[in-house]
């Protein structure tokens, strides 16, 4: 199996991986499969609760979430097809971008549709951590990460940690 890595900061203007928008997978196949394996290996060991493949240099529509108290699961060319129009707040993390938190505002119920890596379609109801850790990351798949989702002041104070991290 390939090795596979974060790319690095998506406000690096060197790599905008992270700031383009993922193209759908035309066929789910083993090497889609050894991505998703992949992924989730390194979802594991970085004991995170999703990664999208943009986040490890794939613009590909494909995440795998593993949230507390939930199993592992696989969405590949994935459609939101309903949110709620009650809100919730939670803090949030992003394995790429180590160290920064904050409390993002999103709905606290989805549907959603997609593909698993056995080729097999499936909707599914989310709300709660599951519903919070999915919105995330499709976002991913959009080119927009969590800072870009909380108010501007805040964002700043964000970025000028991230660029602080990384010298
Ligand atoms: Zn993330």
């Amino acid at each position: 199996m390939n090795v596979i890595h974060f790319t690095s900061c998506p406000d690096d203007p060197g790599d905008q991986t992270l700031r383009q928008k993922a193209a759908s997978v035309k066929d789910i196949n083993d090497r889609v499969r050894e991505l998703v394996a992949g992924m989730r290996a390194l979802m594991v060991k970085d004991k995170g609760v999703g990664l999208a493949a943009p986040q490890v240099g794939m613009l590909q529509r494909v995440f795998v979430t593993h949230a507390d108290g939930d199993e592992f699961r696989v969405f590949i060319n994935p459609s939101v097809l309903w949110t709620s129009q009650e809100q919730a707040v939670y803090e949030e993390g992003c394995l790429s971008l180590p160290g920064i938190w904050a409390e993002v505002v999103r709905p606290r119920a989805i549907k959603i549709q997609a593909w698993n890596e056995k080729g097999r379609a499936f909707t599914l109801d989310a709300s709660g951590i599951l519903a919070r850790v999915i919105q995330h990351e499709y976002d991913h798949l959009q080119g927009v990460l969590f800072i870009d989702r909380v108010d501007q002041a805040r964002r700043d104070k964000l970025l000028a940690k991230i660029a602080k991290a990384k010298k």
